[in-house]
């Protein structure tokens, strides 16, 4: 899988993608990501990618021109272009495992009041809201979606048994995990995992599982 990172703050995208597991998937080459900044295509000698909004009002709108000159060079038949949005699509594991399977994905940050509409409307494919709150810009965002689809690929996880119980992956919350020591602060680890016998502690987190769900997300046990 290729990702295309589209964003007029370059330098706040390049560390997240050197460190850790994306780090790794990138070194190893299970994924590969390439960083575009939007000002290369910017207007005059500041190189603007901004002006005020048509029919008045606060802030600036990040113009067109420079989004359609950085993404349409990039488009190949199998892209599929990703607006990053308050108002898109929420951003949920199905969305992640959707996205996980394309070939190519170009992701556009927005940033200051919003992007032209025409990006949205002629450009992207589908724009995506990673929750109900308002950030700063995309980058954040589109990081969270990098991170969230590339764990999903082949050879990325170190175990990949882990991403079939992990939350959301079967429509739960995962059981909880304890490691060493045993006894902390005389905080005990429940006995039936130091048991040995496989098959209680299978029930045992599949309870704790449907517990956990059931209290703290309802609604997923209603899907
Ligand atoms: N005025 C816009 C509105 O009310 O919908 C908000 C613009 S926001 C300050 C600037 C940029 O941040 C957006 O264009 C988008 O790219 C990004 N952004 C903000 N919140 C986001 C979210 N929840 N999910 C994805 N992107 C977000």
């Amino acid at each position: 899988m290729h990702i295309d990172l589209v964003t007029i703050f370059p330098e706040l995208v390049h560390p997240h993608l050197e460190a850790s597991l994306l780090g790794k998937a990138i070194q190893n080459g299970s994924i590969s990501v390439r960083v575009h900044d939007l000002r290369e295509k910017g207007r005059g000698k500041h190189r603007s990618v901004d002006d005020a909004p048509f029919g008045g009002g606060a802030g600036m709108v990040m113009r067109p021109e420079p989004i359609f000159e950085t993404v349409e060079p990039l488009k190949r038949a199998e892209s599929y272009t990703v607006l990053l949005s308050p108002r898109g699509t929420l951003f949920r594991h199905e969305v992640a495992q959707r996205l996980s399977r394309l070939d190519h994905l170009i992701l556009v940050c927005g940033r200051y009041e919003g992007v032209d509409e025409r990006v949205a409307e002629h450009l992207c494919d589908e724009e995506v809201s990673i929750g109900d709150f308002v950030l700063a810009g995309g980058e954040i965002a589109a990081l969270v979606i990098v991170e969230a689809v590339t764990r999903l690929l082949p050879g990325v996880l170190g175990n990949p048994t882990s991403l079939h119980s992990e939350s959301h992956a079967a429509g739960a919350l995962e059981y909880p995990q304890y490691t060493r020591p045993a006894e902390y602060r005389g905080w005990s680890v429940p006995d039936v995992l130091l048991s040995g016998d496989h098959a209680e502690v299978a029930r045992w987190r599949r309870e704790r599982s449907e517990e956990l769900t059931a209290t703290r997300r309802p609604d997923l046990v209603q899907e």
